[in-house]
């Protein structure tokens, strides 16, 4: 990486004059409960900031508002998280994606009021402090220790990242830099003002310095960018040669019994979906029919025999390693009583009984087919089919 043309000092003092006037306003976590300025230095209340960061980690801003205006209704402290129920943790975490973060915070609340913290202020003000919580790295221990306590700790999540890479105009993809990144990151922070610099830098990533077509006529660093000198801004950070994602099929049984319940399971507690609730299936073997696949599924993950039906939906979902494409059927129950094989137990319940419980994101779209389905049921201009009988 090419070392930044400028004094750090310059770059100081017109991104810290252009996030007082065009920096992002009113976030609720970066205030005091009264809604004003923290004066500077002045702590500021870190579980609400912890809760916020997480959130963060892998969801935009304006989306992890609402949820955590609503954590902190039901949550408002540690303590209160501490004693809470697992899936009520999860419940409220439904949208947001990435479930394991909602666990992990709730360990972190054990984790935080165990023995060490018992009786304290059970919130570290060092980066060990922080990394030893679960779910928690580098970027976010730095983020919530300048946030919450304005200690001068630097950050490198992809907006910073995104911006120190067109600033300098790497020629690298930034994972393979990413030393380099933190020393500039740690070089340029304002050691006066970290709270208001990192903020500062956090919010030209998000607003001006966007993934495509950032907005460099309103960037007070464009005199100094490498990038908006070569005249192509967008082509930073130097992407690798990506490969096609390859794709696994999932056969998803959606299975109903005589009196219209519908048959759920709760996944095993480990893996990124762990403990939370989905309709049961698995993956297709090569050359198999997809019918093939959900009888099979079922039958070795739930000791049930049933007829597979019409198709309700088919979906995809891309995680960063694989695409899933989930082929959704209609079954009819014929036969055995359903057993937790491969799960932690399993459930015959209402079709609105279903939002009570916590489902991965792709599941949520079942849901909703499932309803629409059964919608249609009740209006016979719909064309729907009948609901299958025991
Ligand atoms: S000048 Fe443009 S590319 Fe460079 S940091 Fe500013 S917004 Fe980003």
């Amino acid at each position: 990486m090419r070392d930044v043309p400028s004094n750090p000092r310059t770059l100081r003092r017109v991104l810290l004059a252009w996030g007082r006037l065009h920096g992002r306003q009113g976030i609720p976590w970066t205030l005091r409960l009264d809604g004003s300025r923290p004066e500077g230095g002045e702590p500021l209340c870190a579980y609400r900031v912890w809760i916020a960061e997480v959130m963060l980690q892998q969801t935009q801003l304006r989306v992890v508002r609402p949820y955590w205006h609503r954590w902190m209704e039901v949550f408002p402290s540690v303590e209160v998280l501490a004693t809470a129920d697992e899936q009520q943790v999860l419940l409220n975490w439904q949208g947001l994606g990435f479930y394991r973060r909602a666990r992990r915070l709730h360990q972190g609340a054990h984790q935080l009021l165990g023995p060490a913290g018992a009786g304290t202020d059970p919130f570290p003000s060092t980066l060990e402090g922080w990394l030893a919580l679960p779910g928690i790295g580098r970027s976010t221990a730095g983020s919530i220790l300048s946030s919450a306590f304005d200690l001068p700790y630097p950050i490198l999540d992809g907006n910073v990242q995104r911006v120190l890479a067109r600033l300098t105009g790497c020629r690298q993809p930034p994972k393979r830099e990413r030393a380099a990144f933190w020393r500039l990151s740690e070089s340029l922070l304002d050691p006066r003002r970290p709270r208001a610099f990192n903020q500062a830098l956090m919010d030209l990533g998000a607003t001006v310095c966007t993934p495509r077509n950032p907005r460099c006529g309103e960037c007070p660093w464009r005199p100094h960018c490498a990038a908006y000198a070569a005249g192509n801004p967008a082509a930073y950070p130097v992407k690798d040669a990506s490969q096609p994602l390859p794709i696994q099929v999932i056969g998803v049984g959606v299975v109903l019994d005589g009196g219209g319940r519908v048959l759920i399971d709760q996944r095993l507690p480990e893996g990124l979906l762990g403990g939370l609730w989905e309709f049961p299936g698995g993956k297709q073997e090569p050359e198999e029919p997809i019918e093939a696949t959900i009888r099979r599924e079922l039958r070795e993950e739930l000791a049930i025999e049933v007829e597979v039906g019409e198709e309700l939906i088919v979906l995809e979902h891309s995680y960063s390693h694989k695409r899933l494409r989930f082929r959704v059927h209609l079954c009819r129950w014929l036969a055995g009583v359903p057993q937790p094989l491969a799960s932690q137990q399993v459930r015959w319940v209402e079709p609105n009984a279903l939002s009570e419980h916590p489902f991965p994101a792709a599941n949520t779209r079942i849901i909703a087919a499932l309803h629409a389905w059964l919608g249609g049921l009740d209006n016979p201009g719909h064309g729907g089919q009948e609901l299958p009988s025991a």
